[in-house]
């Protein structure tokens, strides 16, 4: 392993001197170049540390470098879905689409790189393969995949919440003797499936998109559907220039308003700010309820989010709402059994909502069936295709749109040793365990973003992710401050933050839904210290005490190696 020399080879002025300082390549380690990573990377420098960013692809986007199935767009409106910590960004970067396409959203993460000059710090196509805390030097020593050698004193993890790619284990998966792919590993370069037999399995998100847009190209498309879901028009289009020109200047009220919207994050409805909602569903009239749902309905997307607060906790609440969102569907659907098997029963909102393109108008093609898998699933993948019960379905093609090991699955799938060669998945094993999704105990000086224990399922990850590495660079400032080299979480906070966490989501109706929110899409996964539901604007408290307090409680601050004191 050869060792990485750089101009940032010595602690930067920033940095307190210790007994590891001169072993030191860079103050900070960070990886992930998805948006979280190259706010980091931004806010590092601004604050004075050395920084270097590993990423895996051969670009920057994160998400939207991984994820190229056809037909995905992101769903929150993209003057939204966008970094607010630089107004030169912000004025100069013009969206087209109100929900753009990964193609542009990897143009704006390659634009934010070039104009805020991110590059010099960032190694794309090198993954980190291995990351080591030494004990007696109080540092980390990182390896990547291009033979390097890097030593850190700090980590920041932002390798994203749904980055890990899941395929169900199917009797027979890898005897399949046509295509496989999976959603959110879609080949960069397209696939050709004209004229082609394809099974999709899985209607999510991922499976949504890729059946509305492969319907029309693909020979037979079969759709094998679990659960329906709520599905709702994304109502995309160009952005109107009127929209984007009065967002960009009333950009810092926007940005408030999303940082405030406890749930959801995401403010825009009829292209204005549209306000949080308050009281209880259960106590507004009739015709209230029907123009809130129906201005809801005609903003599109996902801004039903914004709704009242009960009708996340309350199941005569969320009914209301339930009911409203299965008549929409019904009404798109004109054949009434299809309407049966396409029309979701669960609680509303406890799963994500889908935000879709002329989804339910593709079962109108002659060259679409739907098989129904709610009383019998997948028996197996067969050589031909699938088999459902006593039918064997056959393929060219089939396309798992199967989810992720969402919130913990990127941090155990790596190889992160913290004290005594603990990896995540260790630590992890019977579950998420973390203080305020920011650290872990045993990982010393590692920082996770918009991941496990973190609120991030449930508000914007670009704001969340923004707000957690601000709260991490001022922490690094203060341990310079105070002369102190190291802090870490203990397994006491641990166990407090999973109650905390788990008080929270059994305060909603989201467990009684099995969805990756609560960790119900992988066999045997916990949903203890899996997500923070209980509000963005409660988390923000706890960082915030957290902070004011000096990280006394439910952090151990040490200046020399903690192995060595005993
Ligand atoms: P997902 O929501 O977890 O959906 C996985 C699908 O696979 C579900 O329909 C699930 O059925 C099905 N499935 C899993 N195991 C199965 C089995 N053994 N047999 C049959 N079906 C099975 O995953 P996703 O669609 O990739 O979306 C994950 C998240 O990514 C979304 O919720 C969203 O947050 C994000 N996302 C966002 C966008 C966007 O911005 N536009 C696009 C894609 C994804 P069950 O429901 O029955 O479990």
């Amino acid at each position: 392993m050869s060792s990485v020399t750089s101009s940032a080879n010595t602690r930067s002025s920033n940095t307190q001197a210790s007994q590891a300082s001169s072993a030191l390549d860079y103050d900070v380690v960070i990886v992930g170049a998805g948006f979280a990573g190259l706010t980091a990377v931004h806010r590092m420098r601004e604050l004075g540390f050395s920084a270097r960013l590993y990423e895996a692809g051969k670009d920057v986007g994160g998400t939207w470098y991984w994820n190229r199935y056809p037909g995905l767009k992101v769903d929150i409106e993209s003057v939204e879905y966008s970094l607010s910590f630089s107004y030169v960004i912000e004025q100069e970067w013009t969206w087209s689409e109100r929900y753009p396409a990964p193609d542009e959203l990897c143009r704006y993460a390659n634009f934010v790189a070039d104009r805020l000059d991110l590059r010099r710090d960032i190694q794309l196509d090198s993954r980190i393969d291995v990351a080591e805390f030494d004990e007696r030097a109080n540092l980390w020593v990182l390896q990547n995949s291009q033979g390097e050698t890097v030593r850190s004193r700090f980590v920041i993890m932002a390798t994203g919440m749904l980055n890990q790619p899941i395929k169900p284990s199917f009797k027979g998966l890898d005897s399949f003797q046509g295509q496989q792919y999976h959603s959110a590993r879609w080949p960069r370069d397209g696939v050709d499936l004209s004229g082609q037999r394809v099974g999709v399995i899985g209607t999510g998100s991922s499976g949504v998109q890729i059946i509305s847009t492969i319907a029309s190209e693909v020979g037979h498309l079969h759709v094998f559907q679990r659960t329906p879901g709520y599905c709702l028009p994304l109502r995309n289009h160009p952005m109107p220039e009127e929209y984007s020109t009065r967002v960009k200047a009333n950009y810092a009220q926007w940005r408030a308003a999303e940082r405030y919207n406890s749930f959801g994050g995401w403010v825009a409805l009829n292209y204005e700010i549209g306000e949080p909602v308050t009281g209880s569903a259960l106590d507004a009239t009739p015709e209230e309820l029907q123009a809130l749902f129906d201005e809801r309905w005609k903003s599109g997307g996902l801004s039903f989010y914004n709704i009242y607060p009960d009708v996340y906790t309350d199941l005569e609440a969320n009914e209301i709402l339930a009911v409203y969102l299965r008549g929409k569907i019904r009404e798109r659907i004109k054949d009434p059994k299809l309407a049966d098997i396409l029309t979701p029963k669960y609680p509303v909102l406890t799963k994500r909502l889908i935000a879709d393109t002329n989804y339910y108008e593709v079962y109108e093609r002659d060259n679409v069936s739907l098989v129904d898998l709610s009383e019998h699933g997948i028996d197996e993948i067969t050589p031909k295709g699938v088999r459902v019960g006593d039918t064997e379905y056959e393929f060219d093609a089939l396309v798992f749109a199967t989810g992720f090991d969402a919130l913990i699955g990127s941090l155990k799938a790596m190889d992160v040793r913290g004290r005594k060669g603990i990896t995540f998945a260790e630590h992890w094993e019977d579950g998420a365990r973390t203080h305020m999704g920011l650290m872990s105990a045993g990982f010393p000086n590692l920082f996770i973003i918009n991941a496990a224990g973190s609120p991030a399922p449930l508000f914007a990850p670009v704001i969340l992710g923004q707000e957690q590495i601000e709260w991490v660079g001022r922490l690094m400032l203060k341990l310079n401050e105070r002369e102190l080299d190291c802090i870490e979480t203990t397994s006491k906070a641990e166990d407090h933050w999973g109650g905390l966490c788990e008080e929270a989501v059994s305060a909603t109706l989201f467990p009684l839904t099995e969805s990756w929110y609560v960790g119900k899409n992988v066999p045997g996964k916990s949903r203890t210290g899996l997500a923070y539901f209980g509000g963005m604007d409660n988390y923000r408290k706890f960082m915030t005490e957290a902070e004011v307090s000096g990280y006394e409680k439910d952090f151990v601050l040490s200046a020399a190696p903690l192995a060595a004191t005993g």
